[in-house]
């Protein structure tokens, strides 16, 4: 798995994307990182149970999931008269998809290895043939070996979505430039 910090900067990026058509904007911002995120609360029950792996990576990190979260998403705006429901309802599917995007890129070093990606159609686990992210280590956390080989991990993390968040900065910048030139 990637770390939280890959995760927290996709939903970031869209939150700038999107960020002048709402009002709510610390409660956008706010759902829309724990959106990015979210596959990954599959960690509580596991802590609950004493192993943080027992239930991580099984059916949350799959696009059944992300069209479950959709279905919900779009239920919750209807029913708030929401005036966003189809441009929120995509973007929450579409940032636990990215979640799924960044984990099937990530190195897994753990059985089983991958995600179930198109549960419950099937429950068979896919892996990207050639991964880019490192994946972060939970064993024996203190020791340097650890320490500095989950360093290199967020670091390239903070490489491949630092530009990218500085991307949708820039796309937003022109866009609000766009608006006022035609206001
Ligand atoms: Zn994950």
């Amino acid at each position: 798995m990637a770390s939280p910090v890959a995760h927290s900067l996709i939903g970031l990026s869209a939150y700038v994307l999107v960020k002048h058509r709402h009002l709510d904007g610390r409660l956008l911002l706010a759902w829309l990182v724990l959106a990015a995120n979210l596959p990954d609360l599959d960690f509580i029950p596991g802590l609950l149970l004493g192993n943080v792996d027992e239930i991580h990576h099984s059916a949350s990190h799959s696009l059944g999931f992300a069209v479950l979260v959709a279905l919900l998403v779009a239920v919750f705006l209807y029913l708030k008269d929401h005036g966003q429901r189809l441009q929120l309802t995509l973007l929450s599917a579409g940032l636990v998809s990215s979640h799924l995007l960044v984990d099937w890129l990530t190195r897994d070093r753990g059985a089983p290895y991958g995600i179930p990606l198109l549960w419950p159609l099937t429950s068979d686990r896919f892996q990207s043939p050639t991964t880019i992210f490192l994946d972060i280590r939970r064993n024996n956390f203190f020791t340097w070996e650890i320490i500095s080989h989950d360093l290199r991990a967020v670091a390239i993390e903070l490489l491949l979505c630092v530009p990218l968040l500085l991307a949708c900065l820039y796309v937003a910048r022109r866009m609000r430039g766009g608006k006022n030139y035609r206001a």
